[in-house]
């Protein structure tokens, strides 16, 4: 197929695709199992195409949000396995490489090539929207921290080898203060991890299980007792990233348009189609101008970016749904079935549509803060 009308770093990552997703096809199938998703990891890593988004001097492509768009649209295309790695290479990393020591930032490599894959304990039972009220404390001595508490919803937590981990460590101090990242290997004894299973039958989430868990000083990220600031980093990144996954939005919308299958079905659903696509096209693009314009990084428009982009994916999967219909009923749509069983929590990841309202009131509207 021509790739002229594609960037030059799309076009090159679709000729990677065509070579490693069908060579990972013929190995593992259609499995979402974790070997197989790390593999894909691995063979991206080994492609240099790991984190293409970073920057060139860490290891990446130094991707513009124009280009990170394109490829986005490119896996989508070539229909490549799920990317288990992003809360790596996407959140964690980026924390690391701003506020990282010249140590920590070897994770970055292994985070890239595959070697290492992280997930993020931030959620407790009763600390998700009010994160800032987290109870897991850990005892601070010379030596380093020693971690009591639990953790919730931790995406990947299953098979993780790494956790970017908040923690209470001044318990006298007001409770946006007193709170630190601690970067903490899996295997660290006295963690252990409970799979809690969806509705789509995976388990993509766990709990997390802290019972004196022991790292030592340099597991701290960021100054001791500013693991919020460190976290609100994160949770930018997080936020503005899901403008890259929008492109895959677009991309699938796009294939759903041109489908057989949208030919068949009423002019109504065709004008749904239409308007689904309109809106994604819309978010891909503001989006992009927001981001480029924004000097001081993605915290002002990533709420907003974050809450359009949940409403579209619920939007898109109930339109997917209704176009196939009776397949879906009958359980042969599986990709469809699977949309629709998990878009909605699009809405509640990396926080909730209310509180993405709220920032948005309090910060773009600069209406009264909610009392807290
Ligand atoms: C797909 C997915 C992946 C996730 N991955 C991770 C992960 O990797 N690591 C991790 O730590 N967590 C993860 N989470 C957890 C997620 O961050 C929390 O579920 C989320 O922050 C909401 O917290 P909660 O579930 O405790 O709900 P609550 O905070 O208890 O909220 C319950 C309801 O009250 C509403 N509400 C709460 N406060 C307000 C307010 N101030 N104003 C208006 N309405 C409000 C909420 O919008 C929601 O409807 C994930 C969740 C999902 C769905």
């Amino acid at each position: 197929m021509s790739t002229d009308a594609l960037s030059p770093a799309a076009a090159e990552l679709r000729t990677v695709l065509e070579r490693i997703v069908p060579a990972h096809r013929a190995k593992w199938g259609d499995s979402n199992g974790w070997e197989a998703l790390t593999d894909f990891q691995r063979q991206l890593g080994a492609a240099g195409w790991g984190a293409s988004a970073w920057p060139v001097e860490l290891g990446g492509k130094g991707l513009d949000v124009n280009d990170q768009l394109a490829c986005d649209v490119e896996f989508a295309r070539a229909g490549a396995p799920r990317r288990v790695a992003v809360y790596g290479t996407n959140n964690v990393a980026p924390t690391i490489a701003a506020v990282g020591t010249p140590e920590q930032k070897h994770h970055l490599r292994a985070i890239m090539m595959g070697d290492e894959f992280w997930c993020q304990g931030f959620s407790e039972p009763d600390a998700g929207s009010d994160l800032a009220g987290l109870r897991t404390k850990a005892d601070v001595t010379d030596d380093g921290f020693t971690i009591n508490g639990q953790k919730v919803w931790t995406s990947i937590g299953l098979n993780a080898t790494h956790c970017m981990l908040l923690c209470r460590t001044d318990p006298d101090a007001p409770k946006h203060k007193g709170i630190s990242a601690l970067l903490v290997p899996m295997d660290t004894p006295g963690l252990t991890r409970r799979a809690i299973k969806q509705i789509n039958g995976e388990a993509e989430f766990a709990e997390l299980f802290l019972d004196n868990v022991f790292v030592p000083r340099t597991a701290l990220l960021g100054p001791l007792h500013e693991g919020w600031r460190v976290t609100m980093t994160t949770l930018g990144f997080e936020r503005a990233g899901v403008l890259t996954i929008a492109g895959s939005l677009v991309g699938k919308v796009k294939a759903l348009m041109h489908s057989e299958r949208l030919a068949g079905v009423s002019p109504t659903l065709r004008d749904r189609a239409m308007h689904t696509y309109s809106k994604a096209l819309i978010l891909e693009w503001m989006g992009k101008r927001a981001l480029a314009e924004t000097a001081d990084g993605p915290g002002a428009v990533s709420s907003l970016i974050k809450l359009v982009w949940s409403q579209l994916s619920v939007e898109y999967a109930e339109l997917h749904a209704d176009v196939v219909g009776l397949g879906l009923i009958a359980g042969l749509e599986a990709d469809a079935q699977n949309e629709l069983l998990s878009s909605r929590a699009a809405k509640i990841a990396g926080g909730t549509s209310e509180v993405m309202k709220n920032l948005i009131g309090e910060r773009n509207l600069g209406l009264p803060r909610e009392p807290r």
